[in-house]
Order: C-alpha cells, then sequence, then structure tokens
C-alpha cells in the first residue's frame, strides 16, 4: 500500500469537527421562500446550489449582475436559467468554489455535470432532499462531518434547534466594532444611551450565552483595518454618548469607539473562555477588496495578540493571500491558531501547500483544517470532499519528500481534522 492509499483511508475514516459555517436554521431552510431574509435565500431551487461562493466566479468569468440576479430569481423558469449560467458555468467549473459545487452535484445528486440534460433531474432531486432530518444526513453521513460551528447571519446568537448539530459563535460586531443599536434592540429588547449601560449588555450577552456559546466571532476586517488600539473608557464615554444622541462621529472618532468596545467584548470572551475568531484576508462577494488593507491585517493584530496573553485567537481563511504572515503570527505567538475555513475552496492548491509549510514552521495542535464557511448544507458536502483531497495531498507529499514519518501520521490526521478542535473550543452537548 503506497503511503497516499495509506493517508487516504486515515483522512476518509476521521470525523471532521467543522469549525465555521454559516448555516441558517433547518426550518427556516425547509420553509423557503417563506423564510427568504437577509438575502440568505435569494431562491429555493437548484440555482441556489451555484449562490454561495460560485455566484463570485460565475461574474468574475463576466456574468453581468443583472443576469446573476435573474438566474437567482425565484421567478425564473428552469431553462431560461440554464440557458443564463451555462456559458459561464463552463468557464468557472474548474475553480474551488466550482469544483466544490460539481463534487455537491456528483456525491448528493449522482450528476457529474450540469447540462441541458441533468438539469431537470437536478431540480427535482434537489427538491427532494430538503425535507426534516436533512441537515443531519448531509453533515453526518454524506460528509462525516461530527458537528458545526455556527456563525449565525441571522442574529447576534442564534438559539438553534440541534444544539448537538450546531454550536453557535457570539457574533459581535453588532456589539463593537459595527455597533448597532437596532439589532441589539430587536434581539434582546436592551437599549442604551449611555456607555455603562452598553457594557451591561455586552456583560449580559457574554454571560447568558457563555454555556451555549462556542467561541466569539468578528468580521470588522471587512470594513476597517485591524489596529485596535488600547482606548481609555474616558476617551471612549463622551463618544459613545454622542453616537447614541445620533451625532455622526469622524472616522477618528470611530475608530477609538470601536477600539475600545473591541477590545471590551475580547475581555470578555476571554472571561467565558470563549475563543476570540477574527475573518482575515480574501474577502466574499466581488468587486471592492482593497488588497492594501487586507496585507496589514497581521501585522495589524500584533498588539492585539500581545496585550491579550490569555485569549486564544482564531485567525481565519489563513489571511489569504498573506498566509506566510499567517504561519509566522503561529509560530511566534502562543495564542494564535489558524483555521483552514473557507481557503480550500478560495485557492485549493495553495492551502495544500499551506498545510505543507504550517506543519513544518509551527506546531501541529493549532491548526483547524475544515470550515466549509456555507449558508447551504449541500455545498458543504462539496468542500468536505476537497478538503479530505488536499489534506490527503499535502500529508502524502510531506511522507514522500522525507519530511515526516508514516508512522506519525494516523495521529497527525485525527490531530488535525478533530482533535485540535475539542482541545481548543468548549464542548457543551
Ligand atoms: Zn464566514
Amino acid at each position: 500500500m503506497t503511503s497516499e492509499t495509506q493517508i487516504r483511508d486515515w483522512v476518509e475514516e476521521a470525523m471532521f469537527i467543522d469549525t465555521h459555517e454559516h448555516l441558517i436554521e433547518e426550518s427556516d431552510r425547509i420553509d423557503g421562500l417563506k423564510y427568504g431574509k437577509n438575502g440568505l435565500m435569494p431562491c429555493d431551487d437548484w440555482a441556489y446550489l451555484f449562490f454561495h461562493y460560485l455566484s463570485d466566479d460565475l461574474v468574475s468569468a463576466g456574468m453581468t449582475k443583472n443576469d446573476l440576479n435573474r438566474f437567482l430569481s425565484p421567478d425564473a423558469a428552469l431553462d431560461e436559467k440554464l440557458k443564463l449560467v451555462l456559458p459561464w458555468w463552463e468557464r468557472a467549473k474548474h475553480t474551488g468554489y466550482g469544483q466544490s459545487v460539481r463534487h455537491t452535484l456528483q456525491g448528493l445528486y449522482q450528476e457529474t455535470d450540469l447540462t441541458p440534460e441533468s438539469a431537470p433531474r437536478l431540480a427535482e432531486k434537489y427538491r427532494a432532499m430538503i425535507q426534516p432530518g436533512f441537515y443531519r444526513h448531509i453533515l453526518h453521513e454524506k460528509s462525516r462531518i461530527e458537528r458545526c460551528q455556527i456563525n449565525s447571519l441571522q442574529c447576534i446568537f442564534k438559539e438553534t434547534e440541534q444544539p448537538d448539530l450546531l454550536q453557535q459563535d457570539i457574533g459581535f460586531p453588532a456589539l463593537s466594532s459595527d455597533l448597532n443599536f437596532e439589532a441589539v434592540e430587536q434581539q434582546f429588547g436592551r437599549r442604551s444611551s449611555d456607555l455603562d449601560e452598553w457594557l451591561e449588555i455586552i456583560d449580559w450577552v457574554f454571560t447568558t450565552y457563555e454555556h451555549r456559546a462556542v467561541a466569539a466571532k468578528n468580521q470588522s476586517a471587512y470594513g476597517r483595518r485591524l489596529n485596535y488600539s488600547k482606548v481609555d473608557k474616558s476617551s471612549a464615554s463622551p463618544l459613545f454618548n454622542r453616537k447614541a444622541a445620533g451625532d455622526s462621529l469622524s472616522l477618528e472618532e470611530e475608530k477609538t469607539l470601536q477600539d475600545y468596545l473591541f477590545r471590551y467584548c475580547v475581555e470578555r470572551a476571554t472571561e467565558q473562555r470563549l475563543p476570540v475568531k477574527l475573518h482575515t484576508g480574501y474577502y466574499a462577494g466581488h468587486n471592492y477588496m482593497p488588497l492594501e488593507r487586507v496585507r496589514q491585517n497581521a501585522a495589524d493584530l500584533c498588539p492585539l495578540l500581545n496585550d491579550f496573553p490569555d485569549t486564544t485567537f482564531v485567525l481565519m481563511h489563513i489571511g489569504y493571500t498573506y498566509q506566510d504572515e499567517a504561519i509566522a503570527l503561529a509560530k511566534h505567538y502562543h495564542n494564535v491558531t489558524i483555521d483552514l475555513c473557507w481557503a480550500w475552496i478560495i485557492n485549493p492548491m495553495a492551502t495544500v501547500r499551506f498545510v505543507k509549510e504550517y506543519l513544518l514552521a509551527a506546531p501541529a495542535n493549532k491548526l483547524f483544517t475544515f470550515g466549509g464557511d456555507y449558508i447551504t448544507v449541500e455545498t458543504i458536502y462539496g468542500h468536505s470532499r476537497i478538503a479530505r483531497q488536499g489534506l490527503t495531498q499535502a500529508l502524502s507529499e510531506l511522507v514522500d519528500e522525507g519530511w515526516i514519518a508514516i508512522e506519525e501520521t494516523k495521529e497527525l490526521v485525527v490531530r488535525l481534522m478533530r482533535g485540535n478542535a475539542l482541545e481548543t473550543f468548549p464542548v457543551r452537548d
């Protein structure tokens, strides 16, 4: 048996702990378009499989926004949808996003490709799949994922119907870096006009969900640099009061207030022993990413990493395209871990290289190797196939090139696919 065959068997056998998804609740998926909130579900037919993230590559290939919107509309018929998407699907189907969908078509629907012949069958099979229990079926049986960590895009903390399967992050942008009085009032029925009251709300959120949350998550890197400076409460307080009263703050004042609140939330998360997950690197979507800002993510984080030695920081998406910096941070700082979530489909081959380089540079206990990062449960299956293929390749190459021994690899596989997550995140059933 070659080392690759042996390693593939081990990787296929182990169940992933999935450290990052954006799944909506299964009952909301079953409700379909009745649910259709927040742009998370533009349509409820086979085209929905092409929505997240593949639609970004379709636009990058040349599909117009109008055509994409029509393709994802609930009103367009199958033939029209097919005509709109096929030219761009042909051009984009080799990317990681495209391959993830192709694996999904094959593994869940037994269709090898999207064609005029397969589309009507796919449309039927898409509908037939959606019924009570289909999340567990796709995750456990098909994808061999034991449980997922969910960053709900529906609210700050989601009270899930399936807490053993879908553990939840506390999403803290609305409390800090993207202060949102309405979102907080809507979910918790609480409002405040001064900073002390707001801090009480933050305390309340972290203590209330302490035993149900698995991590605290922030994706402010989409809107600002990650240079969260130390700010005194006396500087933040008047800014908060003005903002609560409806005044607009200057950019510098906004940053000062955000910096204070962000650090306050990191303290609370750390008190509750919740790892802090941060978006770093590449942006979802298309035609707006300021790469200059993305390039600064790793360096911007250093003061925070120094100031919070007791916090476990989870840097997501390998900071792509600056993944060398992510390895340097994980090697240098005891409190930095790296999550490959989303990375396998942003750039599969870069992620294979990353795993090889990471393991030879930084301790193996600080790497999480799977998070589909999807809203749609079906495509998590496709992503998990790419992750297993990539992990097998990276580890086989390391063995064949003489860097690690085959005898040590089985243990490493289990550590990377589940052991590290079990060691790092609170397990709550
Ligand atoms: Zn995400």
